[in-house]
């Protein structure tokens, strides 16, 4: 059965030309460590790849810790409030708010956008040593007020630190640019491998190493380098740039407009605010979001509840609670995400299966307008 992948904000397919690059770089020997010629080829690649990386965020190379995955970069990065009070959006991904559930929590509006008066309190009554912002939130694609935060928090004497796990290659991302200290990337986001991410450091920026034990990435995060991956990490950075967005948005904008057009009563989380433009954010009231992520995966369409990090948790969100969304809704909320890979056909894939759950679970259509959904694809069995 053909599928249509409509989960990239969960992982992104791996470009063929990443796979061929990672390819060489496992079949060829060597330890960028080692002296030898082995060796030296092994660093060669490395190096390619960190100058590929850095040359897509605009920053220098010596800038770029490669780590495990954006997980492990948002944890470095915390790290460099070496103890000290740290204040992060409430909206954060849980590989920042679960390493620190001590953190201050800065509000966010009913559109998912930073609070920045409330941010802006909290800075002047605790005085964090670190704060991090998200770029684009992963759950509903709303993009943050990061430079303006970052502004603020420098008045008060803050490191600044920015998740751009979801943003990077959807919309120009520097670190220059945000006003930050730290950020986040991770390649599988990208069209690159799992297992590898990068920590941008401001220039002259010097950090705390969690990993210790060898000199690896200039003694900022030891252990012998994931080559392949970085490789990957670094050839899907170089093929950021031959994406279409705008091509992106009209599929989300035709979904959106399809599931509106026949269910009024759906709301799209964060619609108000600016957005990427991959990502969609539905509720349906009355439906639950397990019952819908089961009958779509029946009918070939791969869509997530939430953040799917959290493999196999299907509850509330917090990012939406956090919004102010009722618990009852927002258990009844999907995340669609689509990419590169996607046209028309997964769309309307989508479209005539969530209509056809809907209109099984006794929805039913005010407006009956032809357009996408007039024809539902049947329901696999
Ligand atoms: N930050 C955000 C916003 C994410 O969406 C994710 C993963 O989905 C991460 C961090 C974690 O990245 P990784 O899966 O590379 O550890």
């Amino acid at each position: 059965m053909s599928r249509a992948y409509l989960d990239y904000a969960a992982t992104a397919p791996v470009h063929d030309e990443v796979i061929e690059a990672m390819a060489a770089a496992l079949r060829d020997v060597g330890n960028p460590s080692s002296v030898h010629g082995p060796g030296r080829r092994a660093r060669a690649r490395l190096e390619a790849a960190r100058r590929a990386l850095a040359a897509a965020l605009d920053a220098s190379p010596d800038s770029l810790v490669f780590t495990s995955g954006g997980t492990e970069a948002n944890q470095l990065a915390l790290a460099q409030a070496r103890g000290g009070p740290v204040l992060v959006s409430a909206i954060e991904h849980p590989s920042l708010l679960d390493a620190a559930p001590e953190a201050l929590r800065a509000p966010v509006t009913a559109d998912g956008v930073l609070d920045l008066e409330a941010f802006e309190r909290l800075l002047a009554q605790h005085r964090p040593a670190l704060v991090s912002v998200m770029l684009a939130n992963n759950e509903t694609g709303v993009l943050q007020p990061v430079r303006e935060a970052a502004g603020l928090a420098r008045r008060h004497g803050a490191l600044v630190h920015c998740d751009a796990v979801q943003a990077l290659g959807k919309m120009p991302v520097s670190l220059a640019g945000l006003d930050a200290d730290l950020l986040s990337v991770s390649a599988h986001k990208i069209g690159g491998p799992a297992g590898v991410g990068a920590l941008v450091l401001r220039d002259g920026l010097e950090i705390a190493a969690r990993q210790r034990g060898g000199g690896q990435e200039r003694k900022r995060r030891a252990g012998t380098e994931n080559l392949a991956g970085i490789v990957g990490f670094g050839r899907a950075a170089e093929l950021l740039g031959r994406q279409d967005w705008q091509r992106v948005r009209r599929l989300r904008d035709r979904l959106e407009g399809g599931v509106l057009g026949h269910c009024p009563e759906i709301r799209i989380h964060g619609a108000a605010a600016p957005r990427l433009a991959s990502t969609s954010c539905l509720a349906t009231p009355g439906l639950a979001a397990d019952t819908q992520l089961m009958a779509l995966d029946l009918a070939g369409v791969a869509v997530s509840a939430g953040s799917a990090c959290s493999s196999g948790r299907i509850g509330p969100s917090p990012v939406l609670l956090a919004m102010g969304v009722e618990a009852a809704l927002a258990a009844c909320s999907i995340r669609v995400s689509l990419g590169w890979g996607n046209g028309e056909e997964d769309v309307d894939r989508f479209l005539g299966a969530w209509l056809a759950l809907w209109r099984r679970k006794g929805g039913r259509d005010p407006a009956a307008r032809p357009g996408p959904l007039s024809k539902p694809a049947p329901m696999a069995s």
